[in-house]
Order: C-alpha cells, then sequence, then structure tokens
C-alpha cells in the first residue's frame, strides 16, 4: 500500500517526465477511479493545459495546473501507482487512466484494486483542510516541538496514532512498524506513558526512516540491513538481537515487532 515514500517516488517520476508538457488527452479506461469531477469537466480542465508542479501531503499527490487553480489531485488506494510510457510502449495492466502529452508520450495511473482516487481540489490548504489531515510527517512544520503537542497526552496505542492520517500524514501500517521497531517502541504502547524525550526520539526516528526510504526509492531490498521491512514474516531473526520477529494484530493491521528490542511503555 502506498505510503509516503513510495508517493515521493511517484512524485520524482512525474516531477522528471511530465511537467510543462501540453496535456493533449485524457482518458479512461475505467472512470470509477475518478471522484466528484465528471470525465467531460474533467478533460476539458486539463486539454491544453500543463502540468506545472506537484506538490506531496501525506499519501497525497496535488498537481497544479499551468492556468492556475484547481490542482489535479492523485491517491493511490491500496495498490496505484504511475508509469511513464514512452510513445510506442505499450499501457500496463489495469492502467486506469491515461495523461498523452504532445510528441506521445503518456503517464499513466495504475490501480489493480481500483482504491485510488483522481479528483480536482481548489488548492492544496482547502484540500488539507477539507480532508482534516495533520501535518505532512516530512514537511519542515512537523518539527520535534510540534510532534510532540500533537502527541502529548493523546489516548490509545502509538502505532494507531502514527497511522492517523488527521493526527501526521503520510505514514501507513508498514512504515508504522519500522518506525516503532527502529525507536524500540512495541506498537501497542499507550501514547500517555511515553515520555517528552522518547517521542522526541520518536520524532527524529520517524524522519530519518522516512528520509532513508524515499532515497532508497521506496524499495525494501534497498533499505539498511538493520530495517524490519526486509524482513516482515514471523519467526524471521531480528537483525538486531537476533530474537525471533513476532506477528500480531493491533486494530486489526498485521503489525511486526521484535519483542526483545520493543518493550511495551
Ligand atoms: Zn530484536
Amino acid at each position: 500500500m502506498p505510503e509516503l515514500p513510495d508517493v515521493a517516488v511517484y512524485r520524482k517520476l512525474l516531477d522528471a517526465t511530465s511537467l510543462q508538457r501540453t496535456i493533449e488527452q485524457v482518458s479512461f479506461s475505467d472512470s470509477r477511479i475518478l471522484r466528484g469531477v465528471s470525465v467531460r469537466k474533467f478533460s476539458d480542465l486539463l486539454k491544453g493545459n500543463r502540468f506545472e508542479r506537484s506538490l506531496q501531503h501525506g499519501k497525497n499527490l496535488l498537481v497544479e495546473l499551468s492556468g492556475g487553480s484547481p490542482h489535479v489531485w492523485l491517491h493511490f488506494g491500496m495498490t496505484g501507482a504511475l508509469h511513464y510510457l514512452e510513445k510506442h510502449e505499450k499501457e500496463p495492466a489495469y492502467t486506469r487512466c491515461v495523461f498523452t502529452f504532445s510528441g506521445g508520450d503518456r503517464l499513466a495511473v495504475i490501480d489493480q484494486r481500483l482504491l485510488g482516487k483522481i479528483g480536482v481540489v481548489e488548492s492544496p490548504e482547502s484540500f488539507s483542510r477539507e480532508k482534516g489531515l495533520g501535518p505532512h510527517a516530512l514537511g519542515e512544520e512537523m518539527n520535534a516541538e510540534r510532534f510532540i503537542r500533537i502527541l502529548s497526552g493523546r489516548k490509545g496505542m502509538i502505532k494507531t496514532a502514527l497511522m492517523n492520517q488527521s493526527v501526521i500524514a503520510g505514514i501507513g501500517n508498514i512504515y508504522a512498524d519500522e518506525i516503532l521497531y527502529q525507536a524500540s517502541i512495541h506498537p501497542e504502547s499507550d501514547v500517555r506513558r511515553l515520555d517528552e524525550a522518547t517521542l522526541r526520539d520518536l520524532h527524529t526516528v520517524m524522519k530519518r526512516v522516512l528520509r532513508t526510504a524515499v532515497e532508497k526509492g521506496a524499495d525494501a531490498e534497498k533499505l539498511p540491513r538493520d530495517f524490519l521491512m526486509p524482513n516482515r514474516r514471523a519467526g524471521t531473526k531480528c537483525p538486531r538481537c537476533r530474537g525471533s520477529i513476532e506477528k500480531i494484530r493491533v486494530h486489526g493491521r498485521g503489525t511486526y515487532l521484535c519483542p526483545r528490542c520493543q518493550k511495551r511503555e
């Protein structure tokens, strides 16, 4: 499921290939991915226009159009991705939407399970407000003070808080596990029991894990060896203590941890 680092990879791809190019055509092989706007209106808005620049907020990608507002909104659901195709390249399976640029190259939105969304939003600010999104996890505004303020005194488990998009935007099931593993915190720890020093450390770890994942192209195989992600199987050895990785469920989500390294607070 695409989380902040995966969306950052799609953003890089879009920035490297698709900015400042005239959009000649927009086509849908399945328009259910389009939300809140008709195919006709969406196409009219984009045709002859260009993607000016992109912006990421959590798991959302917003793309400003050359004609000013509105922005195109992309959310990748469970299985969404972007692919760039040169003129003669065949579209991959599960292509749902294709932006064709003058010259014939295309940007394709792929989504097998069709839980992703494409839409139109007035501005990044109004979008974040309407969706009730917390600060972008890698945003400058998400400094240690803000992180501590947001989490202190919250009820419930730390993993649930990290995954709550209205608290912090961008972290999902897999990176929540990674961050808590790297910070040696048990995912079921009560947030109220984490003191300020622990939260400060968790903030540093969150930034480091997400930045590392973005640098490595969100590819689990390329992550450092002491990361949990390449070892997400019950019974594999913890890369740190060689103990056994365990799988539990936290709020219904499969959660991996090392019970020896991650103590419950
Ligand atoms: Zn361990």
